[in-house]
């Protein structure tokens, strides 16, 4: 099936291949590459073929997906680099860190004693189920 994809958008080049890129994974709708400035040894992104900028814009059908190809590159990165840990994370708007405007989902490797940084301070939780039901209701 033909892919949706933005002209002038970096990770539509890499995922449809116009971009080299170094690969460790790949099928019909994802291409999962090394990052380029990598948090640590083996930091992975997985990008998906269709364009849309974050996750609200990802289609139900990718998103079913996404974690499916995850769990088989974590399975494949812990076996090769011997990592004693994994973070998954995925950035939506300047605020959460996001530079690149094409969904994707970062797969970083962990290893004892490493300087990666993904840590906040725990508030306290304030109006739990007033909060919950104004979230349920937009539904
Ligand atoms: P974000 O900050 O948007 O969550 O993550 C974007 C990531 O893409 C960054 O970790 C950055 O190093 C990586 N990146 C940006 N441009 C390229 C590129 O051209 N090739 C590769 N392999 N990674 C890229
Ligand atoms: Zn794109």
């Amino acid at each position: 099936m033909n892919k949706i994809t933005q002209p002038d958008c970096i990770f539509c080049k890499i995922a449809n291949g116009e971009i080299p890129s170094s690969t460790i994974y790949e099928d019909d709708d994802f291409k999962v590459i090394l990052d380029i400035n990598p948090a640590s040894k083996g930091h992975a992104i997985i990008i998906p073929k269709n364009h849309g900028a974050d996750l609200y814009e990802l289609s139900q059908e990718d998103a079913g997906k996404i974690m499916g190809v995850a769990q088989k590159c974590a399975v494949a990165m812990k076996k090769a680099l011997h990592c004693d840990g994994l973070n998954v994370l995925q950035n939506n708007g300047e605020i959460a860190g996001q530079t690149v405007f094409h969904l994707h989902v970062h797969l970083i490797p962990r290893y004892k004693g490493d300087t990666v940084n993904i840590n906040w301070t725990h508030g306290e939780a304030e109006d739990a189920q007033k909060l919950a039901e104004e979230i349920r209701q937009a539904f």
